[in-house]
């Protein structure tokens, strides 16, 4: 399984930004802009296009990364105090666009995990980039470590030639992905989606010329079932018959089960699923890059 990875270099490089919008996306999601003169040259090759996220620790201004280290960055970044040191995370380039004023600006959505009472996310645990995300403000500032041509790494999403429909899974925090992927399907290509959040004000509209059946599952509306709730709807499901590719991203757990599913008792080829923990209950995404780096994150089915 694909795992937060430890972010290699070209063609990515660090971009300095700062928020130029905040608007709530339902009650568990916040899109952030970012914006700034330096963001020029990021340039997103769409579809679930990831990156690195560096934030600033509560009462810094900007986040601590040690650019002038170049290719060393990394190993340099993880000797620093983790409470000083920029938080890293990965994300999803929602959308980027140039302005009238020729300026670069990325959309990212954020996931608002643990950070309110009362609504779909109460029950979960937070983190630094969550509570970051629904504190943000115009003019804070971030450094994204991303790329700069559109053929880059960070797009998984590659259905092989021959493909005759697609298959879909995700989260909240792949919603953005997914969101992307759709915008990128050919015009009346079969796609078979199924979206979970928190609660039904987190229900968008998406926008796609492809033949799309998506199914949004709710977790606020199912609170006994939340742990399977996309599983679930997968395994009832009749599927298109035709080669099938798969694209499946969310919690780590979740994802497995759901590769085994189509795997094991759908025949889908091993080759023609791509699957990635975006992340993983009970740990942070530091705790993820460590185990990458030390090879002790768990073996693949
Ligand atoms: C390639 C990739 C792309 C991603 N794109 C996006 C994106 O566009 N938008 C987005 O919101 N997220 C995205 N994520 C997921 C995001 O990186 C993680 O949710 C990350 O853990 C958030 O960092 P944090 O500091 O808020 O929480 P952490 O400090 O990493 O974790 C703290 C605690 O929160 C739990 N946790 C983490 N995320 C969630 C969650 N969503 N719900 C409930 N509990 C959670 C952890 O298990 C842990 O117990 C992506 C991940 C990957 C690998």
């Amino acid at each position: 399984m694909t795992t937060p990875d430890t972010p290699s270099a070209a063609p990515y490089r660090f971009f300095d930004a700062h928020v130029v919008g905040v608007r709530p996306l339902g009650r568990s999601m916040v899109r952030i802009t970012f914006g700034g003169p330096r963001l020029t040259g990021f340039a997103s090759g769409g579809r679930d296009q990831r990156f690195k996220l560096f934030l600033p620790h509560p009462g810094q201004d900007t986040p601590l990364v040690p650019v002038e280290a170049g290719e060393d960055w990394f190993a340099t970044w993880r000797t620093m105090d983790p409470a000083e040191r920029g938080v890293m995370r990965s994300y999803t380039v929602r959308a980027q666009r140039t302005t009238a004023g020729g300026s670069t600006e990325v959309d990212v959505d954020f996931a608002l995990h643990g950070t309110r009472t009362g609504d779909g996310t109460g029950r979960a645990k937070s983190g630094p980039a969550a509570r970051w995300a629904a504190g943000a403000r115009p003019g804070d500032r971030a450094i994204l470590l991303g790329p700069t041509a559109p053929d880059n790494l960070g797009v998984d999403f590659r259905p092989p030639a021959g493909t005759e429909w697609v298959l879909l899974t995700a989260d909240e925090t792949a919603l953005p992905a997914v969101a992307g992927i759709l915008e990128s399907l050919p015009e009346r290509t079969r796609a078979r989606v199924w979206i979970e959040v928190p609660d039904p004000e987190d229900i968008q509209t998406l926008a796609t010329s492809a033949d799309a059946e998506i199914t949004w599952l709710v977790r606020s509306a199912s609170p006994t079932a939340d742990r399977h709730l996309t599983l679930d709807a997968v395994r009832a499901a009749q599927l298109p018959a035709g080669t099938p590719y798969a694209w499946i991203a969310g919690e780590s757990g979740t994802v497995r089960a759901l590769r085994r599913h189509l795997v094991g008792d759908r025949g889908f080829d091993r080759a023609a699923i791509m699957f990635t923990g975006y992340w993983r209950r009970g740990a942070t995404e530091e705790q993820l890059v460590e185990e990458a780096v030390s090879g002790t994150g768990a073996a693949e089915d």
